[in-house]
């Protein structure tokens, strides 16, 4: 890979090699929301790939480009999310050690999740922080081979396949609505369908509660922002002070990026449920919440991304009974 930017070469290489790891997911037009919006409305249904999320992409391409002496050494990571179960899942299929770093507050059903997937647990600390400092540690120390969950140029190509997919199933397409945080995913889409299709725009979308990308795109630099609780858990978190790519590649490929409220992404898993029977998390649901808020300028045939499924039912359960945000969680 040269230079700093992920190019269309390094998605298509991608998509070969994870080929037959990992599923190929339909694009499914709305009814509702075709008729809602007055052109077709396609959704992406990248929730229904295996560990729930689209981040078994990045973390398949990355585990299988490492050279065979890199797998002995084994993969590391701090998330006990989607890509923590990502990166356990991939690691199995390519035979390598992985080791996930949490700390001591992560709930014992994370915890079993991810031992279930064949991955090593290394609990320590109170925090993210904490359980960051082991994975530094582990690197460091006995040569494991760290892969975060989005600054990372094979993350970012593996990604990167569901742009491709989107283009080859729906040429016509004009805007594409991603959700956004560190920038993995809309970064690796937007390089894939603005290579094949320039005049087609990329549309990011966060909650307003702690968008990082969006307030490091506004100071013209990365910055962090305050972390809070939101329905969107899995849009949380910074982007990395010393980010390396998706900062910039954002800048320059993403068109335009909307913030919604709590209730308009409770808005959007509701739809999701109710009128395309879907299960998605709070992530996922916001392409979907930004066209029913009326965000989205509508030019045209429109892809929204449903990037994963993992939201606690009982959570799931309240929204779609008429919550309109985590008022009332444990
Ligand atoms: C990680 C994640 C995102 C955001 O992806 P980034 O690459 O960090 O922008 C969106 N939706 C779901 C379900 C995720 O797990």
């Amino acid at each position: 890979m040269t230079g700093a930017v992920v190019a269309i070469a390094d998605i298509e290489e991608a998509a070969r090699r994870i080929a037959g790891h990992v599923r190929r997911t339909p694009l499914e037009r709305s009814a509702a929301l075709s008729e809602l919006c007055g052109v077709p409305v396609h959704l992406k249904l990248e929730h229904w790939q295996e560990t729930g999320a689209f981040k078994l992409r990045g973390a398949t391409n990355a585990v299988l480009s490492l050279s065979g002496e890199e797998r002995e050494r084994g993969v590391v990571a701090a998330s006990t999310g989607n890509h923590g179960r990502a990166l356990a899942h991939a690691a199995k299929t390519a035979g390598a050690r992985c080791v996930v770093c949490l700390s001591n507050l992560v709930p014992q059903n994370k915890k079993d999740a991810i031992t279930a997937l064949g991955a090593e647990l290394r609990v320590v600390g109170k925090s993210q922080d904490d359980a960051q400092v082991e994975v530094d540690r582990l690197v460091l120390e006995e040569g494991m081979m760290p892969l975060p969950p989005f600054d990372h140029p094979h993350i970012i190509a593996g990604q990167g396949t569901i742009g491709l997919e989107i283009v080859e199933d729906l040429p016509e397409v004009r805007t594409v609505l991603v959700p956004l945080s560190g920038g993995g995913l809309i970064a690796g889409i937007a390089a894939a369908v603005k290579a094949r299709s320039p005049k087609t725009r990329i549309v990011g979308i966060s909650m307003t509660r702690g968008a990082a990308m969006q307030a490091s795109l506004v100071a013209g630099h990365p910055i962090e922002v305050e972390e809070l609780p939101t329905l969107a858990d899995s849009l949380g978190g910074g982007i990395g002070l010393a980010n390396r790519l998706t900062f910039a590649m954002v800048r320059d490929l993403v068109d335009e990026v909307v913030l919604l409220s709590e209730a308009e992404i409770a808005a959007g898993i509701r739809h999701a449920y109710f009128q395309e029977r879907e299960i998605v998390e709070g992530g996922a649901a916001v392409g979907i919440a930004a066209l029913l808020a009326g965000r989205i300028e509508i030019r045209g045939p429109t892809v929204a991304v449903l990037s994963g499924r993992n939201i606690a039912m009982d959570l799931h359960a309240r929204i779609v009974a008429g919550a309109n945000g985590l008022e009332g969680s444990a």
